[in-house]
């Protein structure tokens, strides 16, 4: 039995990429109305614009499935609408009437660099990475209007995660195929980023010392073996501790043969280097690691290293929505395992803006989970909450909001027009 007319619930969801599409389907195959609403045109989310455009298999294979979920009975697809951009939150929770709101939004802010008055030199010095990967992926599509960043040997990447080597490979990347095409030498960057850079230069017989590149730097904060490459399990054995260290190192050896960047561990940023209007470079402090894992800065080794351009990647937080209450750079839930946000009867939230971890197979089962608790909710709603008029109302709010951005209500031509030319997957 279902209530609402023929839905046992009303759904909307914010956000229609890995958690927000995973969600749209176990819902609405319980029987709830799923209105996703995706601020951008295409809602593929991290997967289109923070995961770095080589991982082109990852990508076709999550397309593909967030399609299939999205281009259901019982889901409303509501593109370029963004919530607390185009529609207030709290209009949406309160005016539009909604059984359920489930934030699928993702972690689209970097985090601050933590250096007084560091942002005052964004893009004059100063990228952070969310922007910096979206350029990577999307640059070269004709007619794009996005930033534009000069690559610059000898960047400073300020990072130590699987996100910050992705910025430190991509420059890397770029460096060798611009030397390269300054030789003359067009060489293809995917293909590039699966042979790894000595490889490609003995293909053309150089070796890198003939570029007269520097590289680029990352420069951690903590040691190598303490870089968020691999997870240790929790309560580790201090044997299991160091079997990871020594997995991260391996890992972090890896990369650095196959792209060429440095790494400087055991660096915390303390100040900033500026020339005019522009950073110019980062005031370190060296660190040691105590013994509970922590960096401490230590006053007496201070050291300025200049950099034409410097990229802070140190982590992706939940962008704020205004009305939704945040606890410093998280959601605020009153219950983790439910995902449940303070203050709110209704209001929940999956994936990557609650578990905070930078990866999809992690966003993906938080969101099923989440949707599992959510179904065995609505399968306990009354049936007597029916109302008719509510529900005609909201269908009539939904389909209004879609054709104003010119969705005409097939997700599949809607998909088609705005894949951009070129794109590597288009939904047939
Ligand atoms: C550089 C980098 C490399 C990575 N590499 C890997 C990897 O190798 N393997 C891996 O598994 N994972 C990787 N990840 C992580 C992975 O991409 C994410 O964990 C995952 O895609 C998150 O899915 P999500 O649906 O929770 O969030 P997102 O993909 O961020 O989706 C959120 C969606 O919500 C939309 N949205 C946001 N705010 C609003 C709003 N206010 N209103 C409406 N819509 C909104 C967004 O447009 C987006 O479509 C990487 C991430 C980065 C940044």
């Amino acid at each position: 039995m279902t209530t609402n007319g023929n839905y046992r619930a009303t759904i909307a969801i914010i956000g229609g990429a890995t958690a927000g599409a995973e969600a749209a389907e176990k819902l609405s195959e319980a029987g709830a109305l799923c209105a996703v609403f995706e601020q951008n045109d295409r809602p593929y989310g991290k997967v289109e614009d923070g995961l770095p455009r080589w991982h082109e298999n990852l990508r076709h294979k999550e397309y593909t499935s967030i399609d299939a979920k999205l281009d259901r009975p019982g889901v409303h697809f509501i593109p370029r609408t963004g919530i607390g951009r185009d529609i207030g939150f709290t209009e949406l929770v309160e005016d539009w009437g909604f059984d359920l709101v489930l934030l699928a939004n993702g972690a689209w802010r970097d985090r601050a660099l933590p250096v007084l008055n560091a942002d005052t030199y964004v893009n004059r010095g100063l990228i952070y990475q969310n922007a910096f990967i979206y350029w990577f992926n999307h640059y070269e599509e004709p007619g794009y209007d996005g930033p534009s960043y000069q690559i610059a040997d000898n960047t400073m990447v300020v990072g130590g995660g699987l996100a910050s080597i992705d910025v430190a490979k991509v420059l890397q990347l770029e460096l060798v195929a611009r030397a390269l095409w300054a030789r003359g030498i067009r060489q293809d960057l995917l293909a590039m980023e699966l042979d790894g850079v000595p490889e490609t230069l003995k293909q053309h017989s150089l070796i890198w010392d003939e570029l007269g590149l520097a590289g680029c730097t990352l420069y951690y904060r903590r040691r190598i073996e303490d870089m968020p490459l691999a997870d240790a399990p929790p309560n580790a054995t201090p044997e299991l501790l160091i079997k990871t260290g020594n997995v991260r190192r391996r890992i972090l050896d890896k990369a650095q043969n196959k792209y060429l960047f440095k790494v400087e561990p055991l660096w915390s940023p303390v100040g900033l280097l500026t020339h005019g209007d522009r950073l110019d470079g980062l005031r370190f402090a060296r660190t040691k690691v105590d013994g509970n894992g922590r960096a401490i800065g230590l006053s007496d080794e201070i050291c300025n290293v200049q950099a034409p351009l410097v990229i802070s990647s140190i982590g992706s937080i939940p962008q704020p929505i205004e009305g939704l209450p945040m606890d410093g750079e998280l959601l605020r839930l009153e219950d983790l395992d439910l995902g449940s946000v303070i203050g709110f009867q209704n209001v929940f939230g999956c994936g990557n803006v609650v578990t905070g971890k930078g990866n999809l197979v992690a966003s993906r089962r938080h969101s099923a989970l989440i949707a599992s608790r959510l179904i065995e909710r609505i399968e306990a709603f009354p049936s007597s909450s029916t109302d008719n008029g509510k529900l005609s109302d909201l269908t009539r709010r939904i389909a209004e909001r879609q054709r104003a951005v010119g969705y005409e209500g097939s997700y599949t031509a809607w998909a088609t027009r705005v894949s951009p030319p070129g794109a590597d997957f288009r939904p047939v």
